[in-house]
C-alpha cells in the first residue's frame, strides 16, 4: 500500500508530479511519501494497542533524519545498530529511553556513547560483549540495562543473507549459551538484565516462524524466572515482509493479533523493531533511460541509477516493480534488462523484465525502494549519491541534497 499513483497517466507522489520533482532535483532521485510512512506506522503500532508495547523503528531501513523525525512525532522509538545511528537518532530528537541498541559488533566507543546517552537497553549478542559492557559501565559508575539476543533456531524462510535466527548464523546466542550468559549477567555488578531479545530475519511472509520463535522464548523465559531474574521486556525484533512482487505477507493487524494471542499470559512489555514494513513501500527511486541497446541475445535499458544507488537486486537478486513515470497506451511489451552505468555485470535493477517499450530519455520509477535503498548506497565508480525528497501532500522537503563532485573528495584534502 502506498500513495504513488497515476493521474492522467502521469505518476504522482501524493499531490506532486514526479516529473516536476525530477525537473527540480534531477535523476536518480529517491522520493518518499510522508502519508505512506504515517499510515504504515499507524497500522503496525495499532496492531498492538491494548498491551504494553514500544515500537522501535529499525533505523537502518531508512535513516534519513526527516524520516526519523516524522516517525518520532508519531510516538516511535528507534532500534539502532551503530554509533552513527545513535548520533542520527539523537540529532532527530528521539527520547533515549525509546532507543534499543542491537548488533553483533559494538565497539567500545559506541558502548560508551550509548551509556552516556542513557538509552533504554542494549541487545547483547555475545558473552564477551556482555563483559565489555559491564567493564565500561563500571568505569562510568553506572549500570547498563540489557537483553540478550537469543537465537531460537527457527527457519524464517527468507533469503539466506537476511535469515538471522538459524543456529549457523553469527547473530545472538543459542538457548544453552544464552542461559549461561544470563546467569553471568545476573552476577555482573554493572549489568541489569531486564529483557529477552530475538530477531529471526527479514522479509518474512508468514507469521508461523514468529510464533515458533515465541514458543521457544516463552519456555526460555520460564527458566529465567526460575533463576530469579526480573525480566520486563520481550523484544521480538522486526522482519515482517512486504509485497515487492507476488508475496502475500500477513497484514500487521494479523501479525499483531497472533503475537498478542501467543503472549496473553505473560506480563511483559513487548518491543518491536519493524523497518521494511514501515519504509519499504513508502519510497521510489526515479531514473532516466540514458540509452537503449539491443544485442543479439538481449534488450538493455541503460539507466542513470545503478547498484550503488539501489543494491538489493545485485545483492539478493531482489525483485523491484518498475514502471514508466508516464504511461502511454498502445505500447507493445518488450523483455529487457534494466542496467546501470557501473562497470560490473552484476549491476542491474531488473533482468528479463517485461516493460512497455521504452525510449531514450524516458523516466522509470522503481518501486518499494524506501527501505534498504538509500541506506545501502555507496559512491562506487565515483558516483555522487542521489537526492532524497520527502513529499507530504503538496509539500516538498529536500531531505538530503544530491551529492556534488566535491563531496567525493572532501575527506581526501591532504592528497590534493
Ligand atoms: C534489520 C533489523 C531489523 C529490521 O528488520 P526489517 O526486516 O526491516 O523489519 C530489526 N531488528 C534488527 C536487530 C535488525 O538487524
Amino acid at each position: 500500500m502506498h500513495y504513488f499513483e497515476y493521474r492522467n497517466d502521469e505518476l504522482y507522489a501524493e499531490e506532486v508530479s514526479v516529473n516536476e520533482l525530477v525537473r527540480e532535483f534531477d535523476t536518480p532521485l529517491y522520493i518518499y511519501s510522508a502519508k505512506t510512512l504515517r499510515r504504515h506506522f499507524r497500522a503496525f503500532d495499532s496492531a498492538f494497542e491494548g498491551i504494553d508495547h514500544l515500537t522501535c523503528y529499525s533505523v537502518k531501513a531508512n535513516s534519513n533524519i526527516c524520516v526519523l523525525k516524522l516517525l518520532s512525532e508519531m510516538g516511535s522509538g528507534m532500534d539502532i545498530v551503530s554509533g552513527g545511528e545513535l548520533f542520527r537518532t539523537l540529532k532527530a530528537g528521539i527520547d533515549p529511553q525509546k532507543i534499543v541498541y542491537s548488533g553483533v559488533g559494538k565497539r567500545e566507543n559506541e558502548i560508551r556513547e550509548a551509556l552516556i546517552s542513557n538509552i533504554l537497553m542494549f541487545n547483547v549478542e555475545s558473552r564477551q560483549e556482555l563483559e565489555k559492557i559491564d567493564r565500561i559501565a563500571g568505569e562510568m559508575d553506572t549500570q547498563a540495562r540489557i537483553s540478550l539476543r537469543i537465537n531460537p533456531d527457527v527457519d524464517p524462510k527468507t533469503h539466506p543473507y537476511i535469515a538471522t535466527g538459524l543456529q549457523k548464523s553469527k547473530f545472538g546466542l543459542d538457548l544453552e549459551q544464552a542461559l549461561e550468559s544470563y546467569r553471568l549477567a545476573g552476577d555482573l555488578p554493572h549489568i541489569l538484565p531486564i529483557g529477552i531479545d530475538c530477531h529471526i530475519g527479514s522479509q518474512l511472509t508468514s507469521v508461523e516462524p514468529f510464533l515458533e520463535a515465541l514458543e521457544r522464548i516463552k519456555i526460555f523465559h520460564g527458566h529465567l524466572q526460575e533463576m530469579g531474574l526480573e525480566i520486563k521486556y520481550l523484544d521480538l525484533g522486526g522482519g515482517l515482509g512486504i509485497t515487492y512482487d507476488q508475496e502475500a505477507p500477513p497484514h500487521p493487524a494479523e501479525f499483531g493479533q497472533a503475537v498478542r494471542e501467543s503472549l496473553k499470559d505473560l506480563d511483559l512489555t513487548l518491543i518491536l523493531e519493524p523497518g521494511r514494513v514501515i519504509a519499504g513501500n513508502a519510497g521510489i527511486l526515479v531514473t532516466r533511460v540514458l540509452y537503449t541497446k539491443s544485442t543479439p541475445s538481449k534488450n538493455f535499458l541503460i539507466v542513470d541509477a545503478a547498484m550503488n544507488d539501489l543494491l538489493r537486486p545485485s545483492l539478493y537478486g531482489s525483485y523491484h516493480h518498475i514502471a514508466p513515470v508516464e504511461q502511454k497506451n498502445g505500447k507493445t511489451l518488450q523483455t529487457v534488462d534494466v542496467v546501470g552505468p557501473i562497470c560490473e555485470s552484476g549491476d542491474f535493477l531488473a533482468q528479463g523484465r517485461e516493460l512497455p517499450e521504452t525510449a531514450q530519455d524516458e523516466l522509470l520509477a522503481i518501486f518499494s525502494a524506501g527501505a534498504y535503498g538509500f541506506t545501502m548506497s555507496s559512491q562506487y565508480n565515483s558516483r555522487p549519491r542521489p537526492a532524497e525528497v520527502l513529499v507530504d501532500k503538496d509539500e516538498i522537503t529536500l531531505a538530503r541534497r544530491k551529492e556534488i563532485y566535491f563531496d567525493l573528495l572532501q575527506l581526501e584534502e591532504q592528497c590534493y
